[in-house]
């Protein structure tokens, strides 16, 4: 897979005990992080399905943000980068975003090669349902990830500690 247009995107998955533990799923498209809750967390499973509900775009300075959100707060709860690296596109993703499709590759320390999310929704924007799939690759994995890689790959804490 080629990169889109030679730009090097990047990408965080925060887990996130908020009300309900989940994942954060966030992707770069121009220069914001695309954010996506992941309650189940991705999968290198390429048979599992994630449902991924779209949530506010998030700058892109948050993809170093681990700690606790306050009380009071909006997602009030303690976050840690599960895990982060290059994301790369085969076409432009601000057209593949539109689209309802987006295919992409990631490098990062856990997930690694090809994905897509696919809008189950006419309508795009926050609260719209996607599904997180893995495609099939040399990368696949039927392990549970969430399970045997709970760590933050920053500061490999767990999100107990
Ligand atoms: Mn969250």
């Amino acid at each position: 897979m080629k990169k889109g247009d030679g730009s090097i995107f990047l990408f965080v998955v925060q887990k996130h005990r908020a009300t309900t533990l989940h994942y954060d799923f966030r992707i770069q498209i121009g220069d914001v992080l695309k954010s996506w809750v992941v309650p189940r967390g991705p999968s290198l499973d390429p048979t599992r399905k994630r449902l991924a509900v779209e949530t506010q775009d998030h700058p892109l300075s948050y993809i170093h943000f681990e700690g606790q959100i306050p009380e009071g707060s909006y997602g009030a709860g303690e976050v840690i980068v599960w895990d982060r690296g290059q994301c790369l596109y085969p076409s432009d993703p601000v057209n593949q975003y539109g689209e309802g499709k987006i295919k992409f590759l990631l490098k990062g320390e856990k997930l690694k090669g090809e994905f897509f999310l696919f809008r189950t929704e006419r309508q795009a924007g926050p609260k719209s349902k996607w599904l997180l799939m893995k495609k099939y690759d040399s990368h696949i994995s039927y392990e549970d990830i969430t399970q045997s890689k709970p760590s933050s790959v920053i500061s490999l804490r767990k999100l107990e500690d």
